[in-house]
């Protein structure tokens, strides 16, 4: 057994040696995460933290939850992890009808991946056969994974180094308004501006038959940027009226995150291709894609993802969508996200380094700027999460200009924990300050 110096300098060297230079770690002193419980954990200094991270919002119920564990020994019991697609899987075919009926779609059929990027270029696919058309519009600042369709239709450079594309793609506003000189905009205004913009790059930059547009209806790694009010609804009108296909991307948002099942359920809108992954697994391998029925036959070959719904996955699926059915994580993620929200806003409202401080449900971040002004300051972002985990709270740093503090707690979250987070990230927020 390797023993862990404080700062797992040894580790740390031997990561860097091994693994790619683009996989970046948080923190000058990365961290292992060795135990769990609850909404915290411990790490390999035999440190305790309150996660408000949650593995990049995949560990939805939290730590060592015991209907998980009880599910996936069961399953190991049976000496079986993995079978094939080309066999029947009991479970898989059970979590597709539960994960069909939540979706809203109707008629809906569900293929599963091992990922959310797989997720994202499988509703590509389907799109793009179903229209016979490469063209896709995306929004500014999405984040759709990296694969080379998902990776093509990421409009946040900060994920992007090159444009090698099998896709062409047009890029439509998404809900940040603070760049680009609509910052004084109100929301009918920007809202109206941004479809005559939609409007005008389906008329002139894209050739005809727009296969699908797709959305986040939160943008999760750009720093919880939700749309306007009104917004997604709107383009999806424009959508209906050119024959263009919506996707939901849905891979941060669903299962409760944003406060409802699924993000898309906040805006009126309906769409035809959902995608998933992160938290219904609990942290298995597991994603997917519900499609209606019609566009999901449109693939007219064989295909197959070897791990896809396999049943160890497809287990962890079931006891998850039990537990969040049993304690209504959903409306449970709304309330505590709201306490979360407004604690927040209150206690950094005289910060002269928080821009804004935003979010739906669960799914929050901080923004910080120069003060006065919309400049980006990462380093402040970067200070605060340093701060935060000294005090013991694990908080992500991120967003398209690195200048957010992203929150993303286990949906298990209760208010005593909302409010120890709150004021760790106030008190960080103040020590950044002062320097
Ligand atoms: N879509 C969205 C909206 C995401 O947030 C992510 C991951 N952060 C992905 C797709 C890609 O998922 P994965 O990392 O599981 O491939």
């Amino acid at each position: 057994m390797e023993s862990h110096s404080p700062s797992n300098e040894n580790l740390l060297r031997r990561h860097r040696a091994v693994l790619p230079p683009w996989v970046p770690l948080f923190y000058q002193n990365p961290l292992e995460i060795v135990e769990g419980r609850g909404r915290r954990v411990t790490d390999s200094d035999g440190n305790d933290y309150l996660d408000f991270y949650s593995g990049i919002s995949t560990n939805i119920l939290g730590y060592n939850v015991p209907e998980l564990r009880e599910a996936l020994e069961t399953q190991l019991r049976t000496g079986v992890v993995h079978t094939s697609t080309f066999y029947l899987i009991r479970a898989q075919i059970e979590v597709a009808e539960r994960i069909a009926a939540l979706s809203g779609i109707p008629d809906a059929m569900v293929f599963f991946t091992c990922s959310g990027s797989e997720a994202v270029e499988t509703a590509l696919l389907l799109a793009t056969h179903y229209r016979q058309s490469q063209q896709i519009i995306a929004l500014r600042y999405a984040y759709h994974g990296r694969t080379f369709g998902g990776l093509s239709s990421t409009g946040d450079r900060s994920w992007q180094s090159q444009g090698l594309s099998p896709l062409r793609v047009a890029f439509a506003r998404s809900g940040e308004r603070k760049h680009g000189g609509m910052e004084a905009f109100d929301d009918s205004q920007y809202v109206r501006a941004c479809v005559e913009d939609l409007e005008e790059l389906i008329n002139t930059a894209t050739p005809q038959g727009t296969a699908a547009m797709i959305v986040e209806p939160v943008q999760g790694i750009a720093g919880a940027i939700p749309p306007a009010p009104g917004q997604l609804a709107a383009y999806q009108e424009v959508c209906k009226q050119n024959d263009i296909l919506m996707i939901s991307d849905e891979v941060q948002t669903g299962w409760g995150r944003t406060g409802r099942y699924w993000g898309y359920q906040w805006y009126g809108i309906e769409p035809d291709i959902l995608t998933f992954a992160k938290g219904v697994g609990n942290g298995l391998t597991m994603g997917g894609v519900v499609a209606r029925k019609d566009i999901m036959s449109a693939y007219d070959a064989q295909s197959i993802s070897s791990f896809g719904g396999n049943p160890l996955s497809t287990a962890a699926a079931h006891a998850t969508l039990d537990y969040i059915d049993a304690h209504d994580l959903p409306a449970r993620a709304g309330r505590t996200g709201a306490l979360l929200l407004e604690g927040l806003r209150q206690e950094l409202k005289d910060e002269p380094w928080v821009c804004e401080v935003r979010g739906m449900g669960l799914l929050q971040a901080v923004e910080y700027t120069h003060p006065g002004t919309t400049r980006p300051a990462p380093e402040m972002a970067t200070d605060i999460q340093e701060h935060c985990r000294e005090r013991g709270l694990l908080v992500g740093s991120g967003g398209t200009f690195h200048n957010c503090v992203r929150i993303m707690p286990p949906l298990t979250l209760d208010e005593q924990e909302a409010r120890e987070g709150i004021a760790i990230i106030a008190e960080a927020t103040r020590r950044a300050r002062q320097g």
